[in-house]
């Protein structure tokens, strides 16, 4: 049998391919406009830095990491996501001995073995942002606006942003004890996740899909009952920030992000799809996590998108309906001698940036003609033996079909300016 790509992998052909490189380049455009640079980091690291920066009790750490000892015997792991990596050369390579706050972005693929029947991959890909060294309000409505006017660009609609404040660590205490009062005499009723989660990660249940555990925990105290003063005037201001940028979002409680490190500003961006609404994008504020990979103390807030997500949004949204761009020009040249002549002629056009190609299997006049409609090309140069000696060529619109007779040594002058004209 044939050699078949991995199980939850894609090959990104020609035809769909567009798409990808559009979502990317309009990604580059909004990181440059907004002062965000690209950062590029390994595909694989070790373990351990996953099992710190992510977290052991993760459902990506236990069960879902791509993780082999190489040749050394050290463990190593695909990377299932983007943002302890980042923290990790910001600590590696001491960014943070530069002008603070840095702002970072990555576009790349990640790896997590999932069930792919899910409509998972096993390779995905993420765009992601992550500010270091900056702990203003002001950082996390700016991280919120970019993923906004990256959606306003690409022409989404019916977007939400979803937005709770988990608190610090000071005040989540507080809550996890009132929480865990307000659970103790319903505890026998949750699900058997929540049960465990019950003394080690409380706040976790309250983000239960579980039915059962969502009616138990209808009336329970959210993170947003018990804020310290510091971490309810930052939330205040996040929002205050993002009503006045025109950002659509809703305050949703129940938004929680599980661990330790995680600290204020928690988001999802929701987008509506037929009959319901599912997150295209997740981030939040992270105070504890470059501390937690042995940096120095370090504010840090981020989020991730998954590009796959985001181009099925496109599609439900019938973004990608219009018809690709046309190729500009073809060269036909019939017979050695005018191939020669006219492979030269392409190299001086491509040279000064007009997009032209030419036939390569050696083909009849009416082949190659076909071959130009079929590449959607708006004019082709057409060079045989006997204009060569005649020393011009013939420039036909292949829209209108006119044909005009021209000197080659005229020729990159005249087509240089259609193609001008045609931008
Ligand atoms: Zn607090
Ligand atoms: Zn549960």
């Amino acid at each position: 049998m044939a050699i078949q790509r991995p199980k939850g992998t894609q090959d990104l052909l020609p035809g769909t391919i567009e798409q990808w490189q559009y979502l990317e380049e309009t990604i580059r455009n909004v990181c440059r406009d907004f002062g965000y640079e690209e950062i590029r980091t390994p595909m694989f690291e070790a373990t351990e830095l996953f099992q710190r920066g992510v977290g052991q009790t993760t459902d990506i750490v236990k069960k879902e990491m791509y993780t082999f000892l190489d040749k050394g015997d050290r463990s190593m792991t695909l990377r299932p996501e983007g943002t302890a990596s980042v923290c990790r050369a910001y600590v590696e390579n001491k960014l943070y001995g530069q002008p603070l706050p840095v702002k970072l972005y990555y576009v790349g693929p990640m790896f997590r073995y999932e069930r792919p029947q899910s409509g998972r991959f096993r390779q995905f890909h993420q765009f992601g942002v992550e500010v270091l060294g900056a702990d203003q309000p002001l950082v996390d409505a700016e991280v919120i606006n970019l993923v906004w006017n990256l959606y306003q660009r690409l022409g989404l609609v019916g977007l939400e942003v979803h937005l709770n404040s988990v608190g610090c660590p000071k005040c989540r205490a507080t809550h996890r004890e009132q929480l865990q009062k307000f659970l103790a005499t319903r505890k026998a009723e949750l699900c058997n996740d929540c049960q465990e989660r019950f003394e080690r990660n409380p706040l976790r249940i309250l983000d239960c899909k579980n039915p059962h555990c969502q009616a138990v925990t209808g009336g329970a105290p959210t993170t947003l009952d018990t804020l310290c003063p510091d971490c309810s005037t930052h939330f205040e201001k996040v929002l205050s920030l993002l009503a006045g940028a025109g950002v659509a979002y809703r305050v949703n409680p129940r938004l929680v992000r599980g661990l330790d490190y995680y600290t204020k500003t928690a988001f999802e961006v929701m987008v509506e799809e037929i009959g319901a609404q599912s997150a295209i994008c997740g981030g939040g504020r992270y105070d504890g996590l470059v501390e937690e990979i042995e940096g120095p103390a370090t504010p840090g807030i981020g989020f991730a998108m998954g590009l796959e997500r985001v181009l099925a949004a496109l599609q439900v949204q019938g973004k990608f309906n219009k018809k690709q761009p046309k190729q500009f020009a073809m060269l036909i040249a019939l017979g050695d001698k005018a191939q020669n002549r006219g492979f030269s002629l392409m190299s001086a056009l491509r040279a000064r940036g007009i997009p032209i190609s030419m036939d390569l299997l050696g083909r009849s006049l009416k082949a190659q003609l076909k071959a130009a409609n079929r590449e959607g090309a708006e004019f082709a140069l057409i060079l045989g033996e006997e204009e060569l000696e005649r020393g011009v060529f013939l420039l036909r619109d292949l829209t209108s079909g006119d044909q005009v007779e021209i000197p080659l040594d005229k020729a990159i002058e005249v087509v240089s300016m259609k193609h001008q004209r045609g931008v």
